[in-house]
């Protein structure tokens, strides 16, 4: 038989406090959209290629784009994910 006690445990967890479009720097309040771009193209660049943005507005989000596809030109695999999101 095994005896158990109750103890006391403190996690810490990271909370969101502010979020910024990261192509115009401004403060995000409300509704925006997170960017997600990868490709699976073999070698270790695939990691780093891997970048979430924080987009505030078409215009932002045109910008990401543009300099996703442009920094990935020979890439056959380019892919990315747009979700909207809110801030809290
Ligand atoms: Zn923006």
């Amino acid at each position: 038989m095994t005896e158990y006690k109750t103890i006391e445990t403190v996690t810490k967890i990271n909370i969101p406090i502010s979020t910024k479009c990261d192509i115009c720097k401004k403060e995000i309040t409300g509704k925006y959209w997170r960017l997600t771009r990868y490709h699976n193209d073999w070698g270790n660049d695939s990691t780093d290629f891997y970048k979430v943005f924080d987009l505030c507005s078409r215009e932002c989000i045109n910008k990401a784009l543009d300099d996703y596809i442009n920094s990935c030109k020979e890439s056959f695999t380019q892919r990315f994910e747009l979700e909207q999101e809110e801030t809290e």
